[in-house]
C-alpha cells in the first residue's frame, strides 16, 4: 500500500461492508448513548433503545466482541473498543452528512430526514459520502446541531448548556436540538424555535415543569414544558 493510500482513509475502522445493518445499528446506538449521557450502556438499555428483543442484542454483542469492536461482560456494561469507537464514528458521520444533504440540497424538513438518512447511510459508498462532504463544504454539524465527525473521526468541540438547567435571565444561542422525536421538531418549527436562534429565559416554574423563553423578535414568550426544554442545548452568551 502506498503512503498516499494509507493517509487517505483512516485504517482504524472496520470495513462497514463487512458489518450487517443490525451490527452497525448497535455500534451507533452504543456510541450515541454515551454521547448523550455518562450512564452505563447495558444490554437491556440497548434493547430498549433499538426496540429489539434482548436475544438479538446478546447475539449481536457477542459477534461484535468477537470482531474486537465491543467489550461486554455478561450482565456488565457495554463499551466500544478503539476500533469500535472509530467504526461507530464513521457510521455517525455518514448519517449526519446525509441528514445535512437531504435538508440543504433536497429540501427535506429537519423532522423528515432520519429514516432516509439511515437507509442511505447503510448503502452509500465512501466515495459518495466524500463527495457529499465536499459538496456541502465540509460541514461540522447537521441540521439539528449534532456534530459531524471529520473523515478521521475527529469531532468538533462543543460547549453546550441544557436549556432545562438555565435560570431566569440566562441567554444563549440554540446550538443543538435532540432529533429523536420528529413531532418535537415539528413543534419547534411551529413556535419558531430553531438552530442559531438567540433565546433568553423568562419565568421558570419548576413545580409546573415549565419555563418561558423570549426570542427577542417582538413575539410573545414561548412556554416550554420539561420535555421540550430538555431537547434544547444552548451556547451561553453574556446576559443582555
Ligand atoms: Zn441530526
Amino acid at each position: 500500500m502506498s503512503v498516499e493510500t494509507a493517509i487517505a482513509r483512516p485504517p482504524q475502522t472496520a470495513l462497514l461492508s463487512d458489518l450487517s445493518v443490525t451490527a452497525r445499528d448497535h455500534l451507533k446506538a452504543i456510541w450515541t448513548a454515551s454521547e448523550w449521557s455518562a450512564g452505563k450502556v447495558t444490554s437491556s438499555s440497548l434493547a430498549c433503545r433499538l426496540d429489539v428483543a434482548p436475544s438479538t442484542v446478546s447475539t449481536t454483542l457477542r459477534r461484535l466482541a468477537e470482531r474486537g469492536l465491543v467489550s461486554h461482560k455478561r450482565y456488565g456494561s457495554v463499551t466500544l473498543t478503539d476500533l469500535g469507537t472509530a467504526t461507530a464514528l464513521s457510521i455517525v458521520r455518514r448519517q449526519r452528512l446525509l441528514e445535512t444533504f437531504l435538508v440543504r440540497e433536497l429540501g427535506y424538513g429537519w423532522h423528515e430526514v432520519h429514516d432516509d438518512a439511515v437507509a442511505l447511510a447503510h448503502t452509500a459508498s465512501d466515495r459518495v459520502i466524500d463527495h457529499i462532504d465536499a459538496r456541502l463544504g465540509y460541514p461540522t454539524r447537521d441540521p439539528h446541531g449534532d456534530p459531524i465527525p471529520d473523515a478521521d473521526g475527529v469531532l468538533p468541540p462543543l460547549e453546550l448548556t441544557p436549556l432545562a438547567s438555565c435560570s431566569a435571565g440566562d441567554r444563549g444561542v440554540i446550538s443543538r436540538i435532540d432529533d429523536s422525536d420528529p413531532a418535537m421538531l415539528e413543534y419547534f418549527d411551529q413556535v419558531h424555535l430553531t438552530l442559531d436562534q438567540v433565546v433568553t429565559v423568562g419565568v421558570t416554574r419548576p413545580c409546573a415543569g415549565t419555563m418561558s423563553v423570549s426570542t427577542g423578535t417582538g413575539g410573545a414568550d414561548i412556554v416550554l414544558g420539561d420535555v421540550a426544554a430538555c431537547s434544547i442545548w444552548i451556547t451561553r452568551t453574556d446576559r443582555p
